[in-house]
């Protein structure tokens, strides 16, 4: 579809990955989109692939790539607050403080739909989830594709989020027409996504931006997930490694753990970054991909505590562990 600015050779499959500093990376990228075609986006939170809202075949083939059922609603990417009015409407003066305080940066807000977003995104439902991501590179790519970007995770339904450009490469392969490499998202975990569609806002799932600072900002306290599973980031089991991941609250305890694999011959490891939380986020997936890169049979995971960032490491991993439940093997 494109010239390719870098080949990158892995497991034998050619990506097409090119850096964000290259200012012809821009060019091919909106190419690329405009003509239907699919671009892995860099974000604060995690890698996106990326189609123009208003493509619906590029939209169909995002699912198609991902392996994705079609009721996932999939999350529009915006350059500037202003755009907001044109994906949404109703927007809420709470909505619109939070999105002004938190914007950009890993939020996602949930809104009544405008008509420029079409059924195949919201996988039928009458809101729209939005987000305005900490991306130069992917913010100026919107602004001049002069579209929202739909985009979920670039990889394969119900397994790890990829972080860099090579775990894009290394899931999707050839599957999407460019790979855009900012190098490793900052963050490293989801967005926080909070419903406005209800009130009181309701927290959706928990990610890098605090429900702690959020409930600061609206001065309120909002409305915790029910724990009906609404779509994939909500799904009991996902963000799955290979490997099986077992969850224990001290370091004392994994090492225990650990002692009685090992005469079993089952290559485990303990991870445990609770002294940093940021970096837990940060490596997070980085960590699951390695382990399975590393045979481990068994990773024991040591929980943070459950606020804070904190939060959304303990909801990743214990999804990470969870058995699988009505998820298509992918
Ligand atoms: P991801 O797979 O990380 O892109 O996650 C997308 C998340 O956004 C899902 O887990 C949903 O919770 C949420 N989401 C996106 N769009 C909608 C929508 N229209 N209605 C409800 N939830 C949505
Ligand atoms: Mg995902």
């Amino acid at each position: 579809m494109s010239q390719p600015s870098e080949q990158t050779q892995h497991s034998a499959t050619i990506c097409n990955i090119a850096p964000a500093s290259d200012p012809a990376t821009l060019q091919v990228a909106v190419k690329i989109l405009t003509a239907g075609g699919l671009v892995a986006i860099p974000t604060e939170t995690v890698y996106g692939l990326g189609a123009a809202i208003n493509n619906k075949n590029a939209v169909s083939q995002i699912f198609a790539v991902k392996g994705r059922p079609q009721d996932h609603p999939l999350i529009v990417h915006i350059a500037e607050l202003k755009q907001l009015q044109d994906v949404a409407v109703n927007i809420s003066d709470d909505a619109l403080k939070l999105a002004g305080s938190c914007w950009p940066g890993p939020l996602t807000i949930l809104l009544q739909r405008s008509n420029q977003v079409s059924n195949d995104i919201t996988g039928g439902r009458e809101t729209v989830a939005v987000r305005l991501p900490d991306n130069v590179f992917t913010r100026q790519l919107i602004t001049l594709l002069g579209s929202p970007i739909a985009a979920p995770s670039a990889n394969r339904f119900g397994k790890v989020s990829p972080t860099t450009a090579q775990h894009v490469c290394d899931d999707l392969q050839s599957d999407v027409d460019l790979i855009v490499d900012d190098g490793a998202c900052s963050i490293g975990v989801e967005s926080t996504i909070v419903d406005f569609s209800v009130s009181p806002p309701q927290l959706l799932r928990p990610g890098g931006i605090l429900v702690e600072d959020i409930e600061q900002i609206l001065g309120y306290q909002i409305k915790r997930s029910d724990g009906i599973s609404r779509a994939s980031g909500m799904l009991q089991s996902h963000y799955r490694p290979t490997c099986q991941v077992r969850l224990v609250e001290t370091e004392a305890e994994a090492s225990r753990l650990l002692k009685t694999l090992e005469p079993q011959l089952m290559p485990a490891r303990i991870l445990n970054r609770c002294e940093n939380l940021p970096l837990y986020a940060s490596l997070l997936y980085n960590d699951l991909r390695q382990a399975d890169t590393d045979q481990i049979r068994t990773l024991i995971a040591v929980l943070p505590v459950n606020t804070g960032l904190g939060a959304a490491i303990t909801d990743r991993l214990s999804k990470a562990a969870a058995p699988l439940q009505g998820l298509p093997a992918s």
